[in-house]
């Protein structure tokens, strides 16, 4: 998706919307995109510099981080950014805001989700998710090097 700017840039205050659709292409992300991303927003000359400001919206599936079961999530980004007049050189009358969208989005994943707040994990054990149920594996904690012991000794 691209902006002309040539007019944007001759008028100080002058205002381009845009509203579109992105679906970037694959990726090695940890996630799955369920919707196209929404990009809507306006870019305004302010004078000295472009003003965007803008919202990307998106239903993405993301791996909860204890459990590693999917979690559908409503993503909504808000974007305000100002950029030189200079970043875009007078030879390029357009402004790629597909690509600028699809380069903050990419930023704007969350890291850790959880599919509910007490989410209980896997056993570190079994693999088991405790979420459905226990598992059978011994509940007292048992410290790591003791444990290493312990197997020396039945061997
Ligand atoms: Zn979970
Ligand atoms: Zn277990």
């Amino acid at each position: 998706m691209k902006i002309e700017i040539g007019r944007l840039r001759q008028e100080p205050g002058a205002v381009e919307a845009f509203d579109f659709f992105l679906s970037p292409e694959g990726g090695e992300e940890d996630y799955v995109l369920l919707t196209p991303i929404h990009v809507t927003g306006t870019l305004t000359n302010g004078g000295n510099d472009f003003r965007l400001a803008g919202r990307l919206v998106a239903k993405v599936q993301l791996v909860c981080s204890r459990c590693l079961s999917p979690v559908e999530q409503d993503l909504a980004v808000d974007v305000e950014e100002d950029y030189d007049y200079d970043e875009f050189p007078d030879i390029d009358p357009s402004i790629d805001l597909g690509d600028i969208a699809g380069q903050i989005w990419v930023t704007s994943i969350p890291m850790q989700v959880f599919c509910r707040k007490d989410c209980k994990g896997l056993c570190l054990q079994c693999g088991k998710n405790l979420n459905e149920g226990d598992c059978s594996c011994p509940k007292e904690e048992v410290d790591p090097r003791l444990a290493a012991l312990k197997d020396l000794f039945q061997k």
